[in-house]
């Protein structure tokens, strides 16, 4: 039989042999633990740094190590196959802070920020979501206003990922309230910057290896060098990026998904009830089978995404259909994963109960199935 991704080059089956070596020796170790307490492991970020995996798809000549989407959609997998929680952190920082300053960033602030941060020695948030704005982007309530050669941010940011541990944000806020969606600007917020305040650390149901808080921007004066990208329009060029987010997404799920379905194939060999393994019961086996379909689909369907935006080709609507499908799939096959280990996966101690509350967060995050779903819709016509 055919190895599942054949397709692979020679370089992405090193990676993807590299990372998962990685993953088992700092990530599967720590990740219950990082769980229970809620912390995100920062002394991985120069790791993940110096071997390079930060600065995948970043260009060299900005401290990246080069590589391609789909090389980053292995990335996301095998991370995510370790620790849901610390997977986030890690895309937070490099898809979305790190990417709109190599994106859009200019002169020194770029210069600064971009280097240390591929390296692992900054880490960056992305802080979009309000009280008041999560689907509908077009309701961010902070302001920035001009001010001589400054703006003047106020507002208020929550559910912000490494919003406790960040260096820097990238901050999305209004420049013409009146524009709605088309007057959003993006800013970098260094940490240390008056007026600004991490106004608290929310707890979670799921990827608690990452962090999250809520901020707050308080006449907070920043120099017009510290906006990224064109004023107004920079968040509506930066949803760009964002489709690569749905790549990453897909990737979380599928690594989620394959951590519960190989444990639950080897408990089925293992368990054994009325004198047979579980795994010689038709229910079981045709449960295991359906999971390992499901699995090779989402992952073919997020590679294909990840390949149409590595040759320069639209790739929205495979990336809509790739996290769609991958992250419903994932909540699915993780559901089947506790059913079949019955009352052990159900105790605190056993990896399938964190699985069982990570993976419902892709299905919400980097725009949630309802609204995969009607973008597909509009792609076909509707
Ligand atoms: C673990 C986690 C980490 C996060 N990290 C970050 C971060 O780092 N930075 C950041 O900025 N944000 C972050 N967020 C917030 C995230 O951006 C929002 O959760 C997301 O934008 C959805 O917004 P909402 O949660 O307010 O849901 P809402 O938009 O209020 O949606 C609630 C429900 O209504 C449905 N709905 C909304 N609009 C429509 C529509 N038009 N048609 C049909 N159904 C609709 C949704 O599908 C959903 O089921 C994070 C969230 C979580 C849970």
């Amino acid at each position: 039989m055919a190895e599942p991704d054949f397709y692979l080059s020679d370089e992405q089956r090193e990676l993807q042999r590299s990372v998962r070596e990685f993953v088992a020796k700092e990530i599967t170790p720590i990740a219950a633990a990082c769980d229970a307490t809620e912390r995100f492991p920062v002394e991985l970020f120069p790791k993940l740094g110096e071997l390079g995996y930060l600065g995948l798809r970043f260009p060299e000549e900005t401290g990246g190590s080069g590589g391609s989407n789909l090389d980053y959609a292995i990335l996301c997998e095998e991370l995510a196959f370790g620790s849901a929680g610390i997977a986030l952190g890690v895309y937070v920082h490099m898809a979305l802070a790190c990417a709109a300053l190599e994106a859009f960033g200019e002169g020194d602030l770029k210069k600064t920020w971009l280097p240390p941060a591929l390296r692992g020695e900054k880490i960056g948030a992305w802080a979009f979501a309000e009280a008041g704005a999560g689907s509908d982007a077009g309701s961010v309530a902070t302001r920035a206003v001009a001010d001589g050669d400054d703006y003047i941010l106020d507002g208020s940011k929550l559910f912000i990922t490494n919003g406790p541990i960040a260096d820097f944000l990238v901050v999305v806020a209004s420049t013409a309230p009146e524009a709605r969606l088309k007057g959003l600007s993006l800013f970098l917020v260094e940490r240390d910057r008056p007026g600004f305040r991490v106004a608290g650390s929310l707890s979670k149901l799921g990827v608690r290896a990452s962090e999250m808080a809520e901020l707050v921007f308080e006449g907070c004066r920043i120099p017009r060098e510290n906006r990224i990208g064109r004023e107004h329009v920079g968040f509506l060029d930066a949803l760009r990026t964002l489709t690569l987010g749905r790549i990453a997404s897909a990737a979380f799920a599928i690594g989620v998904a394959r951590a519960a379905f190989e444990a639950t194939l080897a408990y089925a060999g293992e368990r054994v009830q009325f004198g047979k393994p579980i795994g010689t019961f038709q229910a079981v086996r045709f449960g295991i089978a359906d999971m390992a379909v499901q699995i090779e689909a989402a992952r073919l369907l997020c590679h294909r995404a990840a390949i149409a935006a590595d040759r320069g080709l639209p790739h929205g609507r495979e990336a809509n259909m790739a996290k769609l499908f991958a992250t419903e799939a994932c909540t699915k096959i993780v559901e089947r994963a506790l059913h079949f280990h019955g009352a052990a996966g159900f105790m605190s101690d056993s990896p399938i109960q964190r699985f069982y509350r990570d993976c419902k967060v892709f299905e919400l995050g980097e725009g949630s199935s309802e609204l995969q779903r009607d973008m597909i819709a509009r792609e076909l016509g509707l």
